[in-house]
């Protein structure tokens, strides 16, 4: 299988971005410039906004997320949401793993693996976020850092729940920085995660997987990062909150 028969998937990841009443307005103001588009475009957004998102992209080509799941289906785990109660509403990714959840909320390859594991079996899709810190990069062991996550994080995961996975990578010094990993640095890593996925899995599983590239991602460097072979989207964080964006990369993952 070759990149032209994956599913390349456009992911706006909000953060801790707009209101309900704001996220309709944005909602509202990218539906008309999305609605060509040849790829999947998702808008992963915070919890309250959900009810909102999903009835504002009714009838448009947009899918909405969430940005994170409990892997218990209920229970005493204040502050928590289930997938369950994502499902209701009509969410139907979940980011996970995301750095900034690993980085200041104490998230583990354990409780990404938990995570990933409930968000499948409740029939959700995971965007499940890998990707090395600066130091891990300049120690020569992004790859040891990247086939670690991907072992840990889908440990348990069967071959026929990853063709509902999607993978991120998202090198953590790129993010929300400016800084971009050139295009090769992108192709080279979600190459890797590929194979990792082959030795893992096999290889038409492999093969079957959409990763995106994830770190400042802009209008003006996507369409070289979504020209290179392994890389089939983008997860997108500040560039996601400006429509004429947002779009422009939704237009250079649809040639
Ligand atoms: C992200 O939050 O996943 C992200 C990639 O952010 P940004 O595009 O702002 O770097």
């Amino acid at each position: 299988m070759n990149k032209a028969l994956r599913k390349a998937v456009i992911a706006g990841n909000w953060k801790m971005n707009k209101t309900p009443s704001e996220a309709k307005a944005l909602l509202n103001e990218i539906a008309p410039l999305v609605k060509d588009a040849d790829c999947e475009v998702v808008a992963c957004v915070p919890y309250v906004d959900l009810t909102t998102a999903v009835e504002a992209v009714k009838g448009t080509n947009i899918k909405i997320g969430a940005e994170n799941a409990h892997w218990e289906e209920k229970g005493a785990f204040t502050g928590e949401i289930s997938t369950g109660m994502l499902k209701e509403v009509g969410a139907e990714y979940v980011v996970l793993g995301h750095s900034e959840r690993r980085q200041y909320f104490g998230e583990t390859d354990e409780t990404v693996n938990k995570r990933t594991k409930a968000v499948l079996k409740a029939g959700l899709k995971p965007i499940v976020c890998v990707g090395e810190l600066l130091w891990e990069r300049e120690c020569n062991i992004t790859e040891e850092v990247i086939a670690r996550q991907i072992k840990l994080d889908f440990f348990d995961v069967t071959a026929e729940d990853m063709k509902n996975v999607v993978i991120a990578y998202e090198p953590v010094w790129a993010i929300g920085t400016g800084k971009t990993a050139t295009a090769d640095q992108a192709e080279e890593v979600c190459a890797f995660i590929r194979a990792t996925l082959a030795k893992l899995y096999s290889q038409d599983v492999a093969d079957g997987v959409t990763i995106q590239y994830g770190g400042s991602m802009n209008d003006a460097n996507a369409a070289e990062l979504l020209s290179k072979e392994n890389v089939d989207g983008g997860l997108i964080g500040g560039a996601s909150l400006v429509a004429e964006k947002f779009a422009a990369i939704v237009k250079a993952a649809s040639v």
